[in-house]
């Protein structure tokens, strides 16, 4: 497996190496450190200074050199920006307010009344509310496909459609999706194709580099990873688009805090590192669930009997598959509950990708305004459960879910007795 340390020239942002395998690991640890800095650069703070300024001063009338407004521009997003693209091997990245804020400027720079993407249906619950409950009273008509067939993206494209969006892996069902093969069709049909890169980011997976034109980020996530920062990015290689999405910042006025900004730059410097310590976790405990009796399925792209572990080899870098499980105890819904308030260690909060180990119930949580049959028919059960699992102790991660599978297995086994007892006895 070869590995390269690249640093971007200064300032530049763009580290200007061409596309590489997928499945090469980069150690982008230099760049999330440094971002486009000067390596030699001897003078200047080690920590992005915040610069908490709305205004900035004009030389003369009509003369104004640097930043003008902070909903423009601010020093400090203007260096988280330069580290994101620089991540990606493209100019520095456009910072929002949050993941929802970057996909709706996203959404408001390439799609107009009549207009039309395909979406799919397997994606962040709030993406599926943004196009159903906003974007489709304005004019704005989405086609929600099982991305994981190539063959349906291409049926769902007509003349209308302006825009792909995929999420792979799927929230929180880890389904993957083929971004090469998609990009290939999108790129037939002259479409753009945008990657919610959220959960892998681009230290396993590089949208990019497999033919995607847009990397879309909640940097809410692993990125900033420590539960304090809301925010979102927008990486790309087209820079006529990224001047529009610029614009449709600056007009509706989402970008990013620079106090933020100043939280999420310290927290990416450690993201390599964490992004290798949780996948590493996350597969022990996927281990550890997968051959428990009291589970009745788990969901883990680095597991052997994952259905498309060859698409995971391909397409994530490193051997590293991110650090989300997802899982279902055996008993549906009850058992689920059950072993979610049976946890200590592992936090039940709507949230992935933080230093601590968060566990979710997206039926009713991340995924409870997606319509009940769409859902459904993507996987998400009444008794799933999702693990993102965090820099603690590996064994004490397992121990806490194995005194919450002992609360679920104990509700299973007394809705049996009480089957049991309902049933006819002759
Ligand atoms: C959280 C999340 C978003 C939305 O990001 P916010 O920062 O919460 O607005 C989008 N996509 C994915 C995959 C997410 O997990």
């Amino acid at each position: 497996m070869s590995r390269s340390i690249e640093l971007g020239a200064g300032g530049k942002g763009v580290s200007g190496s061409g596309a590489r395998g997928p499945g090469e690991a980069r150690v982008s640890g230099t760049i999330a450190l440094h971002g486009t800095r000067d390596p030699a650069r001897r003078s200047g703070p080690l920590v992005v200074p915040l610069v908490q300024s709305t205004s900035w001063a004009h030389s003369a009338v009509g003369r104004c050199d640097g930043p003008t407004y902070a909903r423009v521009g601010n020093p400090t997003v203007d260096e988280l920006e330069r580290v994101l693209g620089a991540l990606e091997d493209a100019p520095p990245a456009a910072c929002f307010a949050s993941g929802l804020a970057a996909e709706t400027a996203l959404f408001l720079a390439l799609l107009r009344a009549g207009d039309h993407a395909v979406v799919g249906e397997a994606i962040y619950g709030g993406t599926v509310r943004l196009f159903r409950q906003v974007l489709g009273p304005l004019g704005i008509g989405a086609t929600f496909v099982d991305t994981s067939d190539p063959g349906q993206v291409a049926a769902a494209i007509n003349p209308r459609t302006k825009l792909v969006f995929i999420e792979t892996p799927a929230n929180p069902t880890l389904r993957l999706t083929d971004i090469a093969a998609i990009a290939r069709i999108a790129r037939f049909a002259r479409v753009p194709l945008a990657v919610d890169n959220t959960f892998l980011t681009a230290v396993i997976q590089r949208p990019l580099d497999l033919g995607a034109d847009i990397s879309v980020y909640s940097t809410t996530k692993h990125i900033d990873g420590h539960s304090s920062a809301l925010g979102g990015a927008i990486v790309t290689r087209d820079e006529p688009l990224l001047e529009r999405i610029r614009f449709v910042r600056k007009a509706t006025g989402n970008i990013q805090a620079p106090f933020n900004a100043f939280l999420t730059t310290r927290g990416i410097k450690t993201l390599p590192l964490r992004i290798r310590a949780q996948s590493e976790a996350a597969l022990g405990v996927a281990r550890a669930l997968a051959d428990d009796d009291r589970v009745e399925r788990v969901h883990y792209p680095g597991l052997p009997g994952f259905p498309q572990a060859a698409l995971a080899a391909k397409q994530h870098a490193g051997g590293l598959h991110g650090g989300v499980v997802t899982f279902e105890p055996r008993g549906g819904a009850e058992a689920g509950r059950a072993l979610l308030d049976g946890l200590a260690l592992c936090t039940l909060a709507e949230h992935v990708g933080s230093v601590e180990t968060l566990i979710t119930h997206p039926a009713t949580m991340t995924h409870a305004d997606v319509p009940v049959d769409q859902r459904l028919r993507v996987g998400i059960t009444d008794g799933l459960v999702r693990l993102s699992v965090g820099l603690e102790d590996p064994a004490q991660i397992i121990a806490d879910l194995d005194r919450g599978l002992d609360a679920a297995a104990a509700v299973a086994a007394s809705a049996e007795k009480g089957a049991a007892a309902c049933a006819p006895t002759n």
